[in-house]
């Protein structure tokens, strides 16, 4: 038996860095979390090829006392706890006091420091026991780590290319700068510039980095619940699926990535969101340190809480009351202009004070016409006025005059006209038509005359094997034809007249992706929405007066008609009195 020996603190450092180092973007996350812990107000961030070569972060924080210089090299030296009272109540980003040790064994790292009052800086280069060298800086700290795993040459194996490190490391810039919008930032990398961010409000970072397409479409959350409290910015249902997806969630300032919040995000745009998507949002929790352990993870990424349905049940509510104020568009009148988040954008003097400007508003367009949209979860009959005498003799959506450009239904009612999109309704009727039938297992399949062969992956013929019972469950039929080849010999009865391969592929795709199963209504309504997308009937088909009047019978009997799968209107109502006042029309 070898005889058991304890460590050298070099490898026990080395270690420690498989968790904490995983590649550039780790380290410059460490650092830039020292940064803002000092109090910093303005970070320079320096990289080059993609951060393996260099990262060199240059902040105007408290900087480090020459006495403690070596101290930030060692394992297990932090200022910032001392006791187990304070891990519990940690406000920091950091604590462990591993980072920059860990750094140090698989990097060559530098930290030129002038602490707050002190009369010179120094710079420590290496390691903890290094000779300390007088330099020149005014204040602050300059760090900075030169080529990544130049001791570990197996690690250095796994580094992606310059490219996807640098965008990795962008990433993590955009989520500690969106947490720290009254820090300034910038970036170079290889020289070049990359952005300057000014300081400023909440609103002002947003739009720097999520952009102004996600500013118009996007609206504060303020929910304040004693002990927990939400704020931030969330996509419009309307535009959830349009705009690329960049989902920010921070628990005390701190980004993470976690599953309770995710979840109650996806249940709350569940219905109007689809397919494997998150939502765009960036959401600040906010709960006492104490209820929550932060040091579940060596990178911090993940928290658990102490009472997460307490959690989940604040964030989806939350933001379910945000949504649903927003379900009913403000303006259809006016369709090349949806409503927009409008922010006066400000060159004057930057707020600290509020998270998010209290000048954030929606811009609401006054029109003449007013007109009847219907509400989400309540039945469209609510809002169109049938006088009670004639109720028998047209059907509340009326009966069909007509198709418009190949994209709209025109319908004559009782009092006017109802204009549908039959793309959107024709979605919303298959969606809950399938959702129904897969619930009461008695989905009908259409068997194909000619089974459909067509070219697959190995994760989509992985997927088959492993889902065959779902899929069978959901009316899909599938067998092997080869070793990169499906055959489909059934469908759901519901969906036959689209593109079955086109169909098929795309089910496989989903369910590859993120797994379905019939506990987690959520995701399998997901999926489900997804096929209703396939399988509605698309924009320039052309309608026979039947087919649209059966449209038109089926949107009547289905729940949520007013809203397509993507949280779109399907169709709106103008009254004989609108129109008779759009002409000037005095009756
Ligand atoms: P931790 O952040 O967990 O304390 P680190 O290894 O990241 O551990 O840093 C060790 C110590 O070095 C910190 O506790 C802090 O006192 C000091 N330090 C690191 N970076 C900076 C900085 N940019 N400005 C001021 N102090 C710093
Ligand atoms: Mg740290």
């Amino acid at each position: 038996m070898p005889k058991i020996q304890t460590l050298p603190d070099i490898l026990i450092s080395q270690i420690a860095a498989g968790e904490v180092v995983e590649r550039p973007a780790s380290v410059l996350k460490e650092v830039l979390e020292n940064s803002l812990d000092a109090g910093s107000r303005s970070i320079q961030i320096h990289l080059e090829e993609g951060g393996a070569k260099l990262i060199r972060v240059i902040d105007d924080g408290c900087g480090i006392e020459k006495e403690d210089l070596a101290l930030a090299f060692t394992r297990h030296a932090t200022s910032k706890i001392h006791s187990l009272e304070d891990l519990e109540t940690v406000e920091t980003l950091g604590f462990r006091g591993e980072a920059l040790a860990s750094i140090a064994s698989v990097a060559r790292l530098s930290i030129t420091s002038r602490a707050t009052n002190s009369q010179q800086a120094w710079k420590l280069v290496g390691s903890a026991d290094a000779q300390l060298e007088p330099a020149a800086l005014m204040g602050g700290c300059i760090v900075e780590m030169r080529d990544l795993y130049f001791n570990t040459p197996a690690r250095r194996k796994f580094l992606k290319s310059a490219g996807t490190e640098f965008a990795h490391c962008q990433e993590v810039i955009k989520r500690v700068a969106l947490a720290h919008p009254e820090a300034a930032f910038s970036l170079t990398h290889n020289g070049r510039n990359h952005f300057q961010w000014a300081p400023g409000n909440l609103a002002q970072r947003l739009q720097a980095i999520l952009g102004d397409e996600f500013m118009d479409h996007s609206r504060e959350v303020l929910a304040d619940g004693g002990i927990l409290s939400l704020h931030g910015a969330i996509i419009d249902p309307t535009y959830a699926d349009s705009i690329k997806d960049q989902t920010y969630t921070f628990v005390n300032g701190r980004f993470v990535r976690d599953k309770v919040i995710s979840h109650a995000l996806r249940e709350a745009y569940r219905d109007v969101l689809h397919g494997s998507r998150q939502p765009s949002v960036c959401l600040f929790l906010s709960l006492d340190p104490s209820a929550v352990d932060v040091n579940v993870h060596p990178a911090k990424t993940e928290v658990r809480f102490r009472d997460s349905r307490a959690i989940h049940q604040f964030v989806f509510h939350s933001i379910q009351k945000a949504l649903t104020s927003l379900a009913v568009p403000k303006n259809i009148a006016a369709p090349t202009t949806p409503p927009q988040l409008h922010q006066e954008r400000q060159d004057s003097a930057p707020q600290f004070s509020t998270p998010y400007p209290p000048q954030h508003h929606y811009r609401t367009q006054q029109t003449q016409l007013e007109i009847q949209q219907p509400r989400q979860n309540e039945r469209y009959y609510d809002f169109v006025a049938i006088p009670e005498s004639t109720k028998s003799q047209f059907p509340p959506m009326g009966f069909a005059i007509g198709q418009l450009q190949g994209v709209y239904i025109l319908a004559q009612t009782e009092n006017g006209l109802i204009v549908v999109d039959m793309h959107a309704a024709h979605e919303r009727i298959v969606y809950e038509k399938l959702k129904a039938a897969i619930d009461a297992q008695s989905i009908a399949t259409q068997t194909l005359l000619i089974p459909i062969t067509l070219q697959a992956d190995t994760l989509k013929i992985a997927t088959i094997e492993e889902h065959q019972e779902t899929l069978l469950g959901m009316g899909f039929e599938l067998g092997l034809a080869g070793p990169e080849e499906i055959v489909i010999r059934a469908i759901p009865a519901l969906l036959q007249g689209g593109n079955p391969a086109k169909l098929v592929d795309t089910v496989l795709k989903e369910l590859g992706e993120q797994g379905f199963s019939n506990t987690s209504t959520a995701r399998r309504d997901e999926l489900l929405a997804t096929i209703a997308c396939h399988g509605a009937v698309r924009a320039n088909r052309q309608l026979s007066p039947p087919e649209m009047n059966a449209l038109l019978r089926q949107m009547e009997e289905t729940e949520r008609a007013g809203q397509c799968n993507h949280g779109r209107p399907t169709w709106f109502a103008l009254s004989m009195a609108q129109l008779d006042a759009m002409f000037l029309r005095g009756r």
